[in-house]
C-alpha cells in the first residue's frame, strides 16, 4: 500500500513539473514573440519619424536594415510585388500578398505574423505596415528572429531536471513520511490482530475502531468456528476410535488420511510408513490395482475379519469387520442342525427298520411284543428330542412377565416326583432347603433348571451314590445340586453347557440325555443373569450351583 501511495505520488509530481514546465515555456514564448512584435513596432515607428522619403529600393532597404542591425527590411508595393529587401535579391522574390503579415496589413494598417525559420530553434516573426506616398499605397515589413518554443524548453531543460529531481525528493518524503503517519496505527492494529490469539485488539484512533470492532467480531466468529471444528473433529476421531471396525481411508499404500485405531492394530501400522499389506498380500494388491469393490476374508490373530474395499473420490475405503462370532454363529447354526438331524435319524431308522421286517413278515410272533416295545421306546426317544429341541429354542422367544416364585415349595416338590428314580438306583437324597425362599422368575423356568439338575445327578450318580439338594435364601439365594456320581473330567467341565455335548454319546438317548439339558440351564441362567457354576472330580462326584443374583 505504502509503495503504491509513493509511486502514485512521485507521477504526480513529475507530471506535474512536466506540465508546468511545457506551460511556462509557452507563456515564456508568447511574452518573447510579443515582445519582438513590440520592438519591430518601435523600429517601424522609427522608419514612420525619419525614413519616410527615402526610396523604396534595394539600398534603401539595405541602409535600414543597417541601421537597425540584424532586423530584416522589405518594401513591397500595394499589390505584393517586392520592390527591396535588405537580405534578399527582390526581383528574385515572389509575389508577398499572400503572406499573413501583408494580407493583414493591407486589410488593417498593420499586419503580424510568426513562422518557422528555416534556422534551427528559431522563428521568424514579422511585422508588416502601409504608407501612402504619393497617393500609392506601399508596404514596409520588418523581420526577426525569436527563439522557438522548443529551444526555450531546451533551454530551460536542466533547471527543469534540477526542478524535478528536488521535486520528487521532497515529494518522496513527504509522501513517506504522510503514509506511515498514516499507515502506522492501521499497521499497528494489523499487527496487533495477527498476534491477538483470543485476546481483544484495541486502537487508540477513533477512525479505526470500527475496524478494531469488526476484527474482534471477526476472531470471536473464527475461534467459536474453530471450537466446535475441533470438538466435532475429536468426536468423530472418539466414534472411529472406539469403533470395533477398522475403517482406513486412503489414496495409496503411503497416503493415508485417517485410519482408526482398530485398523492401526490389525495392520500393524506404523505412523508415517505404508500399509505393509497393500503391497506384501497379492490379492489385495490385486484389488488394488482393479480398483473395482471387492471384499476379501483374512484371518488375524486366531479371528476373521472381512476387508471391504471401495473405490472413490477424494478417497479409497477399506473396511474392516470382524465376523468371528458371525461365522461362529453360521456355524453353531449348521452343527445344531446337522446334530439335530443325526439325533433324530438313529431312532427314526431303527423304527423304520422294524416296521419293515413286521412288514416282511420277518419277525416271529414271539418276538414281536418285545419289537413293539422298542418300536415305543424309540418314539418315546424321538418326541423326548423334540420336545427338549422346543424347550431350548423357546427360552429365546420366552418374553413372559417374571413374579415370585416360592423355590422352596418347588424343590419340595421335585423330590416327591424324582423318588421313583431315586429308589431304583438306591440313592440316597438330602434335601436342605431354607423356607419360603423367593425368586423373581417363572415357575416352569425353575422346574426345568431343577429337572435337568436332578434328573442327571441321579443318572450319573453311582448305585447306592447320594444325591443332596441346598437352598439357602437371603438377597442372592443359592441352590446347589451334589452327587457323588462319575464326575466330569476338568477338560469337559468347560464343555458340557454346549449344545448337543455330551461326555459319553453311548449314553445317547436312552441312559443319558442328547447333551440339551445343561445348555438350556445355561441358558435360562444367562437372561435372568443368574451365576452357574460347577465343581466336579472324577470318580468323586459333582455339584452344580445358582447363585440367583437379583436384576438390577
Ligand atoms: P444330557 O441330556 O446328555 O444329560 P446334559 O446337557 O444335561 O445332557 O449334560 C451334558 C453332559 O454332561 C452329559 O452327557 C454328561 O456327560 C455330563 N453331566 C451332566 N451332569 C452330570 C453329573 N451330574 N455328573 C456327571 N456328568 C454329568
Amino acid at each position: 500500500m505504502r509503495k503504491r501511495i509513493l509511486l502514485v505520488t512521485l507521477l504526480v509530481s513529475v507530471l506535474g513539473i512536466v506540465l508546468l514546465s511545457v506551460l511556462f515555456t509557452d507563456v515564456f514564448y508568447r511574452q518573447s514573440i510579443e515582445a519582438v512584435n513590440g520592438q519591430l513596432q518601435i523600429y517601424m515607428d522609427v522608419y514612420a519619424a525619419e525614413r519616410q522619403g527615402e526610396p523604396l529600393t534595394q539600398e534603401g532597404a539595405e541602409a535600414f536594415a543597417a541601421e537597425l542591425r540584424g532586423v530584416r527590411v522589405t518594401f513591397l508595393a500595394a499589390d505584393g510585388t517586392v520592390l527591396g529587401d535588405s537580405e534578399a535579391d527582390a526581383a528574385a522574390m515572389e509575389d508577398h500578398s499572400g503572406r499573413e503579415e501583408v494580407a493583414e496589413a493591407l486589410e488593417n494598417g498593420e499586419g503580424f505574423a510568426v513562422r518557422d525559420s528555416a534556422t534551427l530553434g528559431y522563428d521568424s516573426v514579422y511585422y508588416c505596415r502601409t504608407f501612402e506616398r504619393e497617393g500609392e499605397t506601399y508596404l514596409v515589413r520588418l523581420a526577426t528572429q525569436a527563439n522557438s518554443g522548443f529551444a526555450i524548453f531546451v533551454d530551460a531543460l536542466p533547471t527543469v531536471l534540477l526542478l524535478l529531481a528536488v521535486d520528487i525528493f521532497i515529494c518522496l518524503f513527504v509522501a513517506w513520511l504522510a503514509t506511515s503517519f498514516i499507515l502506522r496505527p492501521v499497521e499497528k492494529l494489523t499487527q496487533e490482530a495477527a498476534t491477538a490469539a483470543g485476546k481483544e485488539v484495541r486502537t487508540s484512533y477513533p477512525e479505526l475502531q470500527p475496524l478494531a470492532k469488526m476484527m474482534n467480531d471477526m476472531n470471536a466468529e473464527i475461534g467459536s468456528q474453530l471450537a466446535r471444528m475441533r470438538e466435532d473433529r475429536s468426536i468423530e476421531k472418539l466414534v472411529l476410535n472406539s469403533m470395533e471396525h477398522g475403517i482406513v481411508i486412503f489414496r495409496s499404500a503411503e497416503e493415508i488420511p485417517l485410519i482408526n485405531r482398530t485398523a492401526r492394530y490389525l495392520l500393524g501400522y506404523e505412523k508415517n510408513e505404508p500399509i505393509a499389506c497393500f503391497s506384501e498380500d497379492a490379492e489385495i494388491a490385486a484389488v488394488l490395482a482393479a480398483g473395482e469393490p471387492a471384499t476379501l476374508a483374512r484371518r488375524i490373530g486366531g479371528r476373521d475379519y472381512s476387508f471391504r474395499f471401495t473405490f472413490g473420490e477424494p478417497a479409497n475405503v477399506l473396511l474392516i469387520t470382524d465376523m468371528t462370532d458371525i461365522m461362529a454363529a453360521a456355524r453353531s447354526k449348521n452343527d445344531f442342525i446337522a446334530n439335530v438331524t443325526h439325533e433324530m435319524n438313529t431312532p427314526l431308522t431303527s423304527i423304520r427298520g422294524f416296521a419293515e421286517l413286521i412288514g416282511a413278515g420277518a419277525i416271529p410272533p414271539e418276538k414281536l411284543e418285545s419289537v413293539a416295545d422298542t418300536i415305543i421306546r424309540q418314539s418315546d426317544r424321538l418326541s423326548h428330542l423334540i420336545r427338549s429341541i422346543i424347550n431350548f429354542s423357546a427360552i429365546d422367544s420366552d418374553d413372559l412377565p417374571d413374579y415370585e416364585v416360592d423355590l422352596t415349595e418347588i424343590v419340595r416338590e421335585l423330590a416327591v416326583n424324582f423318588e421313583p428314580s431315586l429308589r431304583q438306583k438306591s440313592i440316597t437324597f438330602t434335601l436342605d432347603a431354607e423356607e419360603g425362599v423367593k425368586v423373581f422368575s417363572r415357575r416352569e423356568r425353575l422346574v426345568e433348571i431343577l429337572n435337568n439338575l436332578v434328573s442327571n445327578g441321579i443318572r450319573y450318580n453311582k448305585e447306592g451314590g447320594s444325591l443332596a439338594v441346598r437352598l439357602t435364601g437371603g438377597a442372592a439365594p443359592v441352590l446347589s445340586v451334589s452327587d457323588t456320581g462319575i464326575g466330569i473330567s476338568k477338560e469337559n467341565q468347560g464343555r458340557i453347557f454346549d449344545r448337543f455335548y455330551t461326555v459319553d454319546r453311548s449314553h445317547n438317548g436312552e441312559g443319558g440325555g442328547f447333551g440339551l439339558g445343561l445348555a438350556t440351564v445355561k441358558k435360562l441362567c444367562q437372561r435372568a443373569g443368574w451365576k452357574l457354576s460347577v465343581e466336579s472330580e472324577e470318580g468323586v462326584g459333582t455339584t452344580f450351583s445358582i447363585q440367583f443374583c437379583p436384576k438390577k
